[in-house]
């Protein structure tokens, strides 16, 4: 039963093959006995969850349907579930229960979905390795010994483990596409705007985008169906229809103009994912796709550009945990200021604490224009450059990641060696574009992805081009040994 996708489940349930009472109890059993292994989840709810599978299963029983109705899921751990401890991985709010539910989550609770629980990810989603996290690591289940990748690591080792078909994610420099790569799911970050922000606990907002990780780009179609949409209490959110992204997947990809940026096969690329890379080309030649080689030339200013801009927003952001409005109050102050300090010295994580003082130090009055807004104009440049490409060409093809996953422990003790690893998905989020992982092979046993990007607004494109290569190839079917 745990082997079935969200597609699967969707239509077993419409067949009553089974309910999603039966289902629940099954994934909640596997997860208790499997999840020790990989703690992949920072909280269980399974009174709430078995309470929605049965209320699922009553609407079904009184004629509703719909794919997520009954399907059980679960959301990574920034995402405001009310009454439900949200942590974000940090000590900061291990106490925070959230007094209204996320606009993701309430969406998807209409839709039927059921909640099995909260999921890992690293300290206020900074990190690439999911090792940040206040309650620890998360495992790889490709390798035990090795990261998830982050920061969305609960979401994509619980979901690559088969511990339910799929999972909410949010990607502010890659966390949902390099998880997707590093445990050979598939994951959309969506255009900037597609998705609710609100009650999705910030870190840097105008990067910041809600997405699902799942097995395969069908079941991406039906997460982000539940998920999108405009919302009047988030002041970014884009009021554009949403399509039907489930009806596009079967387009012909004849004709299909696919751009693959020269810069992406430069140094510290890993050769044998560069190959994989090629397999995928030629995959997509085969389905009528024409290649063209591009340039973003300014590429290479991406990394320096991300870490100011997104540790200088959210040193913006992370100013309201101070112990009085939100968060870990330490014991026994003197006064005020001993408040602030020692509540944020004890609830931050050192990642966190690092981001900040990085942030508050771009924003202030006497390096502003030397890093801030230099930044921000590099930001325009690499969107501009993306402008140009897609003059040209429908979408953008590359690695996700250029290594596979690490092992544990590995980069801890040089943050900048983990920074440069989010080189080929930062782009998307600087120029606020959509973009997908997808499974490519493997390298070492550990599993490998390639990257799509779309103009605006195009998921249905990502989506539509994923699922035709996954129709013809068998990577996202591959199960990690022991799961
Ligand atoms: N690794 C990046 C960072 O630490 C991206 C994280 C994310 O997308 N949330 O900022």
């Amino acid at each position: 039963m745990h082997q079935m996708t969200l597609a699967e489940i969707a239509r077993g349930l419409a067949a009553k093959k089974f309910s999603s009472e039966e289902l629940t109890k099954v994934l909640l059993a596997r997860i208790s006995q499997l999840d020790p292994q990989l703690n992949s989840f920072i909280s269980l709810t399974e009174e709430l969850a078995l309470e929605q599978a049965k209320a699922a299963d009553a609407r079904r029983a009184n004629g509703e349907s719909g794919a997520l109705l009954g399907a059980p899921i679960a959301h990574k751990d920034l995402f405001c579930t009310q009454g439900i401890r949200t942590s974000c991985g940090s000590k900061m709010l291990d106490n925070f229960k959230a007094p209204y539910d996320a606009t993701v989550v309430a969406k998807l609770a209409a839709a039927g979905a059921v909640t099995l629980g909260k999921t890992n990810m690293d300290e206020f989603a900074m990190g690439s390795a999911n090792e940040s996290s206040w309650y620890g690591a998360v495992k790889n289940p490709w390798n035990l010994e090795h990261v998830p990748g982050g920061s969305s690591g609960g979401s994509a080792a619980a979901v690559a483990a088969r511990l339910l078909p799929a999972a909410t994610a949010t990607d502010t420099g890659g966390s949902i596409r390099q998880p997707a790569a590093f445990t050979n799911l598939t994951g959309l970050k969506p255009t900037y705007g597609r998705v609710s922000r609100w009650g999705m606990i910030a870190y840097a907002s105008s990067l910041d985008q809600g997405g699902p990780l799942a097995r395969t780009a069908e079941d991406c179609a039906i997460m982000l169906q539940g998920m999108a949409g405009f919302d009047q209490n988030d002041s970014t959110s884009i009021d554009e229809p949403v399509p039907d992204y489930s009806a596009s997947l079967n387009e012909s990809l004849q004709g299909l103009r696919i751009g693959v940026p020269k810069e992406y096969f430069s140094a510290g690329l890993d050769p044998r994912i560069a190959e994989l890379i090629q397999n995928s080309i030629k995959e997509l030649q085969k389905l009528g796709a024409v290649i063209k080689e591009i340039s973003l030339p300014n590429m290479q200013h991406a990394i320096p550009a991300y870490y100011v801009i997104a540790p200088a927003e959210a040193s913006s952001n992370l100013s309201r945990f101070d112990g009085v409005r939100f968060g870990h109050r330490c014991e026994n102050p003197e006064n005020l200021i001993d408040l602030y300090k020692r509540s944020r010295g004890e609830g931050f994580g050192p990642e966190v604490q690092r981001r900040i003082m990085v942030g508050a130090y771009a924003l202030s009055a006497g390096y502003y224009d030397a890093y801030y807004l230099k930044a921000q104009k590099i930001r325009r440049l690499v969107k501009n450059d993306f402008m140009t490409a897609f003059n040209e060409v429908d979408i953008i093809l590359g690695p996700t990641t250029p290594n596979p996953a690490w092992k544990l422990g590995a980069k801890n003790s040089d943050p900048v060696a983990a920074y440069l690893e989010d080189v080929y998905t930062i782009t998307a989020n600087l120029a606020g574009l959509p973009g997908l992982s997808m499974p490519a092979g493997f390298v070492d046993g550990l599993p490998v992805g390639v990257q799509l990007l779309a103009p605006y607004f195009q998921e249905g494109r990502l989506l539509n081009v994923a699922h035709q290569y996954q129709l013809n190839t068998d990577w996202h079917t591959r199960t990690p040994t022991g799961f």
